[in-house]
């Protein structure tokens, strides 16, 4: 497992503007936003990208999304709503190989992404 620039920001090696955290999960603002929120959710225990998450992720990959849900929520984004995206590889867009969800909130999206 390669270290990353989300394990420094985990391990507080390297600063973020962290915005959640529980045990298992921290979350940050992404530095290159692409909506009015954008925030990043990761594990603490690091997985390469989802190919790499097997059965006994499972629980993990669940708490991620529902801080995202939890978070978006407590920022009034309930009613209007938001995206979450996990990319994968290169044709996902994948740069940063510590998994994560993005959360976007506080505009309208567009589909399909680019
Ligand atoms: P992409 O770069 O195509 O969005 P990823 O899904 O791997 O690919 O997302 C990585 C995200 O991490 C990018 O949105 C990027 O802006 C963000 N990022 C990179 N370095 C940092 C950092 N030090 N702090 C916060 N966000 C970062």
């Amino acid at each position: 497992m390669s270290d990353t620039i989300f394990g420094k920001i985990v391990r507080r090696e390297i600063p973020a503007d962290i915005v959640y955290e529980t045990d298992e999960v921290l979350a940050f603002r992404d530095l290159n936003p692409q909506a009015p929120v954008h925030v990043l959710f990761v594990p603490k225990r690091p997985i390469a990208t989802l190919n790499e998450a097997g059965p006994a992720d499972a629980e993990l990959l669940g708490k991620l999304l529902l801080a995202a849900a939890d978070y978006a929520k407590r920022q009034g984004f309930e009613k209007d709503g938001y995206r979450t995206v996990v990319n994968c590889n290169e044709h996902g867009g994948q740069t940063v190989f510590h998994l994560h969800v993005h959360l976007l909130a506080g505009r309208r999206m567009t589909w399909p992404p680019g």
